[in-house]
């Protein structure tokens, strides 16, 4: 051949090589933040500790961005997310883009700053925290926006802008991301005095310029997509709610002509209604939708997916630490690109990678086996990668057939089951499991015995958890000091915060939980069946990360957990002394957990091993136990159709760990965060003896439904201060708030508590708020 033909030979390669990269098209929702080695937690975290500036902040804070975007544009992923980094939440930088400061912050207009974000979202000296809660289904928790007919929205954080344009000086083309207009009125709250009365959706007019500035101005900056996830459209809404969507968009509409909108959605199914709602919204040239948790949703796209539309196939799941069945899901993208067209399926994650792990790369202590299972954060990139270019016509043989063999090899692993466990577990299905006597005769047989006075003082667990104390943990993890050494060192710990318990005059006592890095890795790492990362870390809301132990097989206790430690502290005390465990909701809420079995029959194999220790710990002599459901309400499905059967088989386990005690053993639970209204009756269908419950940052919410004439016979402690937040409460503001209580509450059953355990505080903040709320308790006493 000429030179010339071969000129031309090479354009047409490359025109089709350049064809066929345009099919391969990939989309990742977002990304974790805190990065692989939680390097923006230690950035965090010193700067609020005044260690460290703002610009050494910021600097982490752009280090980390970089290199994820460098990351995905190097694997080849095309719809690269930006602004879904946040300094604490997105939807508190949602609320600094809107300028929707609540007033007590002081804010003065302007540019949002450090001082005023992170003031609304831990509290300063003055005033208290926003409200944070769970983020839909999942363990982050996000900052409540409060908002009122009185809010005067201004554009007050250019972020989305600077990072959109940040990560192309980089050289790499962004999908900015916002928390959707409508979703982010539905997630919000009515501000304090029109709580019954205001429509959040009625501020859609006042948000929509906003959001209409951030736009142009993206525009401006060269950006072709945005994407807004808008992902309440999962859950159950009204017709006016729905309604509002149709309304935001086709406001938007004109905004954004010229850019490639998507509408996110993730964590369920979308209800049939919403779908059309949602594929009928005006300008959106595109959807993503959760085929993990969609099977519902997969049928929906099959018959009435909008011609025209891009499809953003969320198979990978980005819930879960588990390795794509990449065959699997490559047969489902090959069916959806025959209903949508190939230049109009793009594969994507399920939802953000928030929610899993960051990267497998760093774990180096998990076996070859149950690593070869995994997928985290970076490697499901590369999994939606790889599925683009199968897609494609690229399927990468080595790549796909290694899967294939993990998969097989995760099936038939003897590490997986264990019969008897499996047999006692699905014995526990159709029975009830109760204790034989009623909580009042109980609660009348443990006064007999404990003698405490009314308004009880107890704390949820965790005392604060010293550098010192992690240091000890570290070196005997690492094997740099004995086991001798450590016993004393946690023992000396133990006996300091028991010691000064009884110098405040705490009623019943907790021995601190200083042999605990976290309250669910703590069992998981003596029951069988549970796996351990060394940098799994989770975002859970701020600089605050969890490290999810993996359920991989049937779990069975070896021997006993906590009774060392929790006998040790007894006999320190004459006072009674919890012991402390976690129970099997929360265990299974807080773990990866299989997806080769039933959520409910991995619950019931933990409940077995935790009634194991409930006993034990009785038999060594100790009269209280608590047992945490912390995440009870956060395992709640998203739709109520579900909420039955969930509450049916979580309340349950709970009542299997402890129906074996005696009558003179107290049963305490632990619940965080407040929304409880709507499931009242099945936490006391828990049928435990006392129950400590988060409060004071939803403003006695909680009270409500007592107010309004449930009976509750059991203990109650509804938290009196929030340890979220660094701020001392004072002892009126605490006894006004037991008052409150008692207005509501039979004294008797009343507890005064904190929200939550401790450790996250340090013994300056600890040891006056505690004092506090003892005199508290005392002074309301007198008065009684
Ligand atoms: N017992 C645990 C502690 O105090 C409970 C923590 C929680 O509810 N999240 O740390
Ligand atoms: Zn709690």
């Amino acid at each position: 051949p000429t030179s010339s033909t071969i000129v031309q030979l090479l354009l047409i390669r490359n025109f089709l090589s350049t064809a066929v990269y345009r099919t391969m098209a990939s989309h990742i929702v977002g990304y974790p933040r805190m990065g692989p080695k939680r390097e923006l937690k230690f950035a965090l975290e010193s700067f609020w500790d005044g260690k460290s500036s703002a610009e050494d902040l910021q600097k982490v804070a752009a280090d980390l961005r970089s290199s994820i975007w460098k990351q995905m544009s190097g694997v080849g992923i095309k719809y690269i997310p930006s602004n879904t980094f946040s300094y604490y939440d997105q939807v508190l930088d949602t609320t600094a883009m809107l300028g929707a400061v609540p007033s007590r912050y002081n804010w003065n207009g302007g540019e949002i700053g450090f001082d005023t974000y992170f003031s609304m979202a831990r509290g300063n000296a003055s005033v208290p925290a926003m409200e944070m809660t769970k983020w839909f289904d999942t363990n982050y928790h996000f900052i409540v926006p409060e908002l009122g007919p009185d809010v005067q929205f201004s554009y007050a954080s250019h972020k989305a802008v600077t990072e959109y344009k940040e990560a192309k000086a980089l050289g790499v083309d962004t999908v900015p991301v916002f928390v959707g207009p409508v979703s982010y009125l539905l997630l919000s709250k009515p501000a304090k005095g029109v709580e019954k009365t205001f429509d959040l959706l009625s501020l859609l007019d006042k948000i929509l310029p906003i959001y209409k500035e951030v736009i142009a101005e993206l525009k401006e900056a060269g950006a072709t997509w945005i994407q807004f996830d808008e992902a309440t459209l999962v859950k159950d809404l009204e017709g006016y709610q729905l309604e509002a969507f149709t309304k935001a968009y086709s406001e938007l509409e004109s905004a954004c002509s010229g850019l490639n909108v998507i509408v996110a959605t993730y964590f369920a199914d979308v209800p049939a209604e919403a779908f059309k709602t949602l594929t009928s919204l005006p300008g959106v040239a595109g959807f993503t939708f959760d085929l993990i948790r969609g099977e519902k949703t997969l049928e929906l796209i099959k018959s009435s997916f909008p011609s025209g539309k891009y499809l953003f196939a969320g198979v990978v799941d980005g819930r879960n630490i588990w390795a794509n069945d990449l065959a699997g899901s490559l047969t489902v993208l090959e069916s959806l690109e025959g209903i949508v067209g190939k230049d109009k399926l793009v594969v994507s994650t399920s939802c953000s990678l928030l929610h899993t792990a960051v990267d497998l790369i760093n774990e180096t202590k998990l076996d070859d086996e149950i690593k070869s299972w995994l997928a985290f954060a970076a490697q499901k990139v590369v999994e939606v990668n790889a599925l683009a270019k199968a897609l494609a016509g690229h399927k990468d043989e080595a790549y796909f057939s290694a899967n294939a063999a993990a998969q097989a090899s995760r099936k038939s692993s003897p590490r997986v089951t264990n019969e008897s466990v499996q047999k006692a577990a699905a014995a526990l299905r159709g029975s009830d499991h109760r204790r034989a006597t009623n909580v009042s005769a109980r609660l009348d047989a443990q006064q007999k015995k404990l003698n405490l006075p009314i308004l009880p003082t107890t704390t949820i667990g965790s005392f604060p958890q010293t550098i010192e104390l992690r240091r000890v943990r570290r070196e005997y993890k690492a094997k740099k000091i004995s086991e001798e050494e450590y016993v004393k060192a946690i023992k000396e710990e133990i006996f300091k915060v028991v010691q000064l318990q009884e110098e405040l005059d705490i009623d019943v006592l907790v021995h601190g939980e200083p042999e605990r890095n976290d309250m669910v890795e703590y069992f998981g790492e003596q029951l069988s069946g549970f796996a351990f990362t060394a940098n799994g870390w989770v975002q859970s809301y701020g600089s605050r990360c969890v490290k999810p132990p993996i359920i991989y097989g049937d779990v069975s206790r070896p021997k006993a957990m906590t009774v060392f430690w929790s006998s040790m502290a007894q006999e320190m005390t004459k006072r009674p002394m919890k012991g402390m465990l976690t129970g099997p909701v929360t265990i299974l809420n807080w773990s990866f957990v299989r997806n080769d079995q039933p959520r409910f029959e991995t619950c019931y194999q933990i409940a077995l091993a935790i009634k194991d220790e409930v006993e034990d710990l009785e038999k060594a002599g100790i009269t209280v136990i608590q047992i945490d459901e912390a995440a009870l309400r956060e395992g709640l499905p998203l739709r109520k159709a579900e909420h039955a059967f969930y509450l049916d088989w979580a309340v349950h386990s709970f009542r299997i760990t402890n129906v074996g005690v005696a009558d003179t053993t107290q049963i305490h639970t632990h619940m965080c965060y407040s929304n409880f209204n709507d499931i009242i009756h099945s936490i006391i269908n828990m049928d435990a003896d006392v129950i400590t419950i988060e409060n004071s940052r939803s403003d006695e919410k909680l009270l409500s439904v007592f107010r309004e004439g449930v009976k509750y016979g059991a203990g109650i402690g509804p938290g009196v201060y929030d340890i979220h937040s660094p701020r001392i409460p004072s002892m009126e503001e605490i006894a006004d708030r037991v008052n409150k209580m008692l207005a509501v509450l039979e004294t008797n059953i009343l507890w005064v508590n904190p929200d939550c355990g401790l450790k996250t505080r340090k013994y300056g903040e600890v040891k006056p708020a505690l004092l506090n709320m003892v005199t508290a308790a005392k002074k309301l006493r007198a008065e009684l």
